[in-house]
């Protein structure tokens, strides 16, 4: 009889998955493998939500193999380790993001950038070395080689601190990368989401002056008050766009949505860099005479290596960079999607997973 996700592995495990492209979530029962040698088996404690599980519940990419189960914001504690693990044991505080897997040989693995091997594995909705597609963090346990496992820093808050595991990194990088790290440069965040508003922080922590170019005017005060930004300008807005010309050095871009790219290329200085993150379903246009007039570079960026989230996790903890979240239990995450589809969340959701997920 042909394998079911239920029957597939030994492990019992249960979660919530969308099973069709209206991407409305039900409970799932499922399997996970057994703890390999090298694998770290923990309970999931918590899980963000980001628009890229929206995006793949709704097939808006093209390739989501049903059902599946997203959430690559996971963090827990071990309960179980294989006998060749050496960085993890019970009890320990751990986090798993977007990455279970990769070569470990090509270029970019063995230069800690396990995030472009061409053979690298996704927590969810990937296919795993044994052939199984893989499953995420919207369930009670998680099991992941301890390569791909964070250590999560000692007093550092597992519910807060989860969406840093791809919010996060997914800025931190390209800041770091793209040299947009240094105090007193001028650095450009669109979309204030989950990306943008953790992006405003690492930025101020890195002593950056940053501006916000939103769609939501409403958005404003908090931005500047709370969030720390020092510039805000609502993207709609010509005379605001206009006072802003040519004064960012970068700009990570964090929209979800096709928008329009020329009035951010407007927005650098010469030389400067627009940093795309966001995933639009569909194809952006790219102007070619304001990228011209200014030898501007329009770039992409995804993730982080693994180091490179191990360092990140570890900064956010010096610096207390944490996300603001509304902590949801799992039977809202319907009601959630909703709601970020319409940027109405402050600024991630992140789910309350061993509090509220009752296996049936
Ligand atoms: P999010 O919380 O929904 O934030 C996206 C923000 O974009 C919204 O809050 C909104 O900000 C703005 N926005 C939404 N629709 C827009 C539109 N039609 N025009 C202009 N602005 C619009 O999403 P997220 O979780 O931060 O993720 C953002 C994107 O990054 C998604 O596409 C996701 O798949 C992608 N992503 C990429 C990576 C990577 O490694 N590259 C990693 C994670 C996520 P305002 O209200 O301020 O305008
Ligand atoms: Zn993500």
């Amino acid at each position: 009889m042909a394998k079911t996700p239920e029957t597939e592995h030994p492990v019992k495990a249960f979660g919530w998955a969308a099973r069709d492209t209206s991407g409305t979530f039900s409970p799932i029962n499922f399997s996970r493998r057994a703890t390999d040698e090298r694998d770290v088996q923990f309970k999931v404690l918590y899980c963000g939500i980001c628009h890229s599980d929206l995006h793949m519940s709704k097939n808006e990419w093209g390739f989501t193999q049903y059902p599946v189960v997203p959430g690559h914001e996971i963090v827990g504690v071990v309960t179980e380790v294989g006998n060749k693990v050496e960085k993890f044991k019970i009890g320990d505080k751990v986090g798993v993001g977007c990455l279970v897997g990769s070569c470990r040989q090509c270029d970019q693995c063995t230069d800690d950038l396990e995030n472009y091997c061409p053979k690298q594995i996704i927590s969810f909705n990937s296919t795993y070395v044994d052939g199984t597609v893989t499953y995420g963090g919207f369930s009670d346990i998680m099991v992941a080689d301890e390569y791909y496992v964070i250590r999560w820093p000692e007093n550092f808050p597992l519910d807060v601190g989860a969406p840093l595991l791809c919010a996060g990194i997914t800025m931190y990088s390209p800041l770091r990368y793209f040299g947009l790290d240094k105090p007193g440069l001028n650095v450009g965040v669109v979309g204030l989401g989950g990306l943008g508003h953790v992006g405003v922080k690492f930025a101020k922590a890195f002593g950056a002056k940053v501006t916000v170019i939103s769609t939501s005017i409403s958005k404003k005060k908090e931005a500047i008050e709370h969030l720390g930004a020092d510039e805000f300008l609502v993207s709609s807005d010509p005379e605001q766009l206009q006072a802003g010309a040519s004064t960012l050095d970068g700009i990570i871009d964090t929209v979800s949505a096709v928008h329009p790219l020329a009035p951010l290329l407007s927005l650098l200085k010469p030389h400067g860099k627009l940093v795309l993150v966001g995933i639009p379903p569909e194809p952006l246009e790219i102007p070619v005479f304001p990228l011209l007039s200014g030898r501007k570079a329009v770039v992409g960026s995804v993730i982080g290596g693994i180091k490179e989230t191990q360092e990140m996790i570890d900064f956010a903890a010096k610096h207390n960079v944490l996300p603001d979240v509304e902590m949801i239990p799992i039977d809202y995450v319907n009601t959630a999607m909703e709601r970020l589809l319409k940027s109405d969340v402050k600024y991630r959701f992140v789910i309350d997973v061993a509090k509220s997920l009752k296996s049936e």
